[in-house]
């Protein structure tokens, strides 16, 4: 599966082609950002690609192209968390992996930390080889 290609009834297909139902916080011809609809923290974003790829971060090869995919997502929430959570405890990058990710279209989740309330952290902690993954450690294995 090359993972690029659209799903009907893909709800981040939709936002990525139609710009629709969501406040758009940046765009360009190969990613987007938005915010989370049940944000977990002071701060929460997702930058997803326009175009299909998934369903999680395991679908990713280590060729160039997803290597730069995903650098460029990491950039833009960077600069969107910069923005506008400059004084935030912590900024927090990463990917759901099998079996805690709900939605089968690649998303970068940022988050500008406290964890509102507290305990949501739990999704989004790191943990070996299942659960949250760090944005660095996807891009490191990514490395062409
Ligand atoms: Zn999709
Ligand atoms: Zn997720």
């Amino acid at each position: 599966m090359d993972g690029h290609y659209s799903f009907e009834n893909c709800l981040f297909c939709d936002i990525g082609h139609l710009a629709t139902a969501v406040d758009l916080l940046y765009l360009d011809d190969k990613v987007v950002a938005f915010p989370d609809h049940r944000p977990a923290a002071l701060r929460h974003y997702l930058v997803i690609p326009v175009e299909h790829v998934g369903p999680t971060v395991n679908s990713l090869d280590k060729i160039p192209k997803h290597y730069e995919l995903v650098n460029h997502m990491l950039n833009v929430g960077k600069d969107l968390l910069r923005r506008d959570a400059p004084n935030s405890v912590e900024h927090r990058f990463g990917f759901h992996q099998p079996p805690i990710h709900t939605i089968d279209h690649l998303h970068l989740h940022c988050l500008a930390l406290p964890f509102i309330p507290e305990w949501r952290k739990v999704k989004y902690t790191p943990l070996d080889s299942i659960g949250f993954v760090d944005a660095n450690n996807v891009l490191e294995k990514l490395k062409p």
